[in-house]
């Protein structure tokens, strides 16, 4: 089978490990269905990141050509809606429950993560479902379909789109604010960044999970791992930015190796019953 001899080190390293740490990127919910920023077909390749990675260049657009904005939120909708945990989030999950899994620290914002069942997770990119208080910074998470309903009918449902329409999906905060997405956007403060530079620090093993590792301060991480000495394990059908700091590269998709690794661990280290 490919990888196989990878997959056996890397599951020796993990069974071993005592406090794994994941670091998980949008190629992890690939196999959601939700389509990374840079491979081929992804959403750079088809809208203009000025246009619709920053909140003044949405709001602008919006004004200016909505039809734009209108399409590039309904496919958002649409792709959220369909997207379910896939296997590789499912096994981080299970790791969590045997007690190998510490944390994950994810640069996705679509929150797959939680859904499969992780608890301890550091969202350095933000969360869709949640809203921040322009004025306050109060916080509110809501359900994915709450949110994903109420946006279908703004968006996709309702005949015509304009800037107001936008606004509209900004709920009041109690303070008599606007809330908007607590997602950062291009040029916007990364989160979690002290909590995850501890993580990143405390580690004996770090799993790097579909990540470019371009953007930054996030990519940084996995070098703080290594800093302390924490074993390398990176997973990617496509490249290895880390390969200089991992002890293992595995050329495969997440949704594929992560299962493989498991059965492995399971085999060193039988879960408790
Ligand atoms: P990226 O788009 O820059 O890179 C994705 C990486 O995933 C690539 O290296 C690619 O080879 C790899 N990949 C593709 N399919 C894979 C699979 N099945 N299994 C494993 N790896 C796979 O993503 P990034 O490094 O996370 O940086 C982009 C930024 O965009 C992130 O910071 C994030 O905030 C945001 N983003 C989030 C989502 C999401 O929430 N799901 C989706 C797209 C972008
Ligand atoms: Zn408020």
């Amino acid at each position: 089978m490919a990888n196989e001899a990878e997959i056996l080190r890397a599951a020796d390293i993990v069974a071993g490990a005592k406090n794994l740490v994941a670091f998980s990127g949008a190629g992890v919910s690939a196999e959601s269905g939700i389509p990374t920023f840079r491979d081929p077909g992804g959403i750079w390749d088809r809208f203009d990141p000025d246009e619709v990675g920053t909140t003044g260049g949405i709001f602008s657009a919006a004004a200016k050509k909505p039809e734009v904005i209108r399409e590039f939120l309904s496919e958002t909708v649409e792709t959220f809606e369909k997207a379910q945990p896939n296997p590789g989030h499912f096994v981080l999950a299970d790791l969590e429950r045997m007690n190998i899994l510490r944390s994950v620290i994810t640069q996705n914002i679509d929150d797959l993560h939680f859904q499969a069942g992780n608890t301890r997770i550091f969202e350095v990119h933000g969360n869709l479902y949640r809203q921040r208080c322009l004025a306050c910074d109060k916080k509110t998470k809501l359900t994915k379909e709450a949110y994903l309903s109420q946006a279908r009918s703004v968006l996709i449902d309702s005949k015509e789109f304009e800037l107001i329409h936008l606004l509209s999906l900004m709920p009041l905060c109690e303070c008599g604010s606007s809330m908007r997405p607590d997602v950062v956007m291009f040029g916007e403060a990364v989160q979690a960044v002290p909590e995850s530079i501890q993580e990143a620090s405390t580690c004996d093993v770090m799993l790097i999970l579909g990540t470019s590792g371009v953007v930054y301060p996030a990519a940084s991480l996995p070098r703080y791992a290594r800093g302390v000495g924490a074993r390398i394990i990176d997973i990617n059908p496509r490249e290895h930015p880390f390969a200089d700091i991992s002890d293992v590269v595995i050329t495969e998709k997440t949704g594929v190796a992560l299962p493989r690794i498991l059965e492995q661990v399971k085999k060193i280290k039988p879960p408790s019953k």
